[in-house]
């Protein structure tokens, strides 16, 4: 219908505009890659800084239907993926650097490459957020974490910090008592965000401690390169000290990726991308699905139903405009 001067600027023809890019590998990525899959479109998942979303670093999910025993989430994530691929979706690594929006087809910079499309899926999730501590980004990768499925292993018999107080703080801290001889969860407030459930398992693991209305004000030692200590902070009392431990993880929730969308599609304060009627961005032809436009469910099937929605949007929409 309409393409702009740029195709033929990059010597680009027809047959290389995609029908359907989609951004991010996670539970809304992958099911929207198998819906458009099934409906012949021969997708392209550009799989995004965390192949696999956030379902690749969690461990059993047992709340995701038709597992009745539980399934771990990297199993799962994968599981998705064979089945997009078994209708044809097309992966490539990587992430995409630009996207511009203003022109049709849309322009997605990757790598030397720009990818043209003429709808774009925006399922690029949202990545751990760090507490922004003055000595936090050094120790990365030594002792400071924000996956204990991942790092966990690497701190067996040590006595380990987790930050927050929602469902992944629980999850995390549970988690680490496989390695650890001691977990200390770390909470700013004295209620929790966590789902009972999650709470009461972790209250009643006998390796877990609460320490509650007390903050992080620093993770020691730098000169070190490990972590030996945090420094706290009691917000009732005001009594600061500096508790011992190797390791501190956080799980206090996550930021949207759609850094590369501002000023092109509306965010509200956080940056989550505002989405109306589920999936439509303010772009016709745009649509974003899953965490990075969802701040309420967050949970791997409305990821996926997400996905599933806005697959359903790109075809009519392609159909709407004649292809
Ligand atoms: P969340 O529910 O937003 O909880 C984040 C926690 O971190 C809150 O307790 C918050 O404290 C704390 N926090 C945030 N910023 C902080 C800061 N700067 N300093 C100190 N503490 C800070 O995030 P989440 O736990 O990642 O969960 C997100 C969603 O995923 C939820 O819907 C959850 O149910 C779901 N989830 C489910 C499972 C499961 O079912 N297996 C596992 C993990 C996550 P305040 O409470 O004071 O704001």
């Amino acid at each position: 219908m309409y393409f702009s001067e740029s195709i033929y600027e990059h010597g680009l023809t027809n047959m290389d505009i995609r029908n359907v890019v989609i951004m991010g590998s996670g539970c809304a990525g992958h099911t929207a890659a198998l819906y458009t899959a099934r409906a012949n479109l021969k997708p392209l998942v550009i799989e995004g800084h965390e192949p696999g979303g956030q379902l690749s670093l969690t461990t059993l999910v047992e709340n995701f239907p038709g597992f009745p025993e539980g399934i771990q989430g990297p199993e799962l994530v994968e599981n998705m993926r064979k089945q997009a691929e078994r209708f044809g979706a097309d992966y490539r690594m990587g992430h995409v650097a630009k996207a511009d929006l203003s022109k049709r087809p849309f322009e997605l910079s990757f790598g030397k490459e720009i990818i043209q499309t003429r709808t774009l899926i925006i399922a690029s999730g949202a990545s751990a957020r760090w507490l922004g501590l003055r000595n936090e980004q050094a120790l990365i990768g030594h002792g400071v974490s924000s996956c204990a499925t991942c790092d966990g292993f690497f701190f067996s018999g040590k006595e380990i910090a987790v930050i927050g107080g929602g469902d992944s703080a629980m999850e995390e801290a549970t988690f680490l008592t496989r390695f650890a001889s001691k977990v200390t969860l770390i909470h700013r407030r004295e209620q929790f965000r966590a789902s009972k459930i999650m709470l009461d398992r972790t209250r009643a693991n006998p390796k877990i401690v609460f320490l509650t209305d007390t903050v992080v004000e620093d993770v020691l030692d730098v000169g070190k390169k490990e972590v030996t200590a945090l420094r706290l902070r009691n917000l009732k009392s005001g009594e600061s000290w500096d508790f011992p431990a190797s390791a501190m993880f956080l799980g206090i929730g996550h930021i949207p990726n759609a850094k590369i969308f501002e000023g092109q599609l509306e965010t509200d304060a956080d940056g989550y991308l505002v989405t109306q009627k589920n999936v439509f961005t303010r772009v016709p032809g745009v649509f974003a699905c899953g965490d990075v436009q969802d701040r309420r469910y967050r949970q791997a099937i409305t990821a996926a139903g997400s996905g599933c929605m806005a697959a359903l949007e790109v075809e009519k929409f392609l159909e709407d405009q004649g292809h």
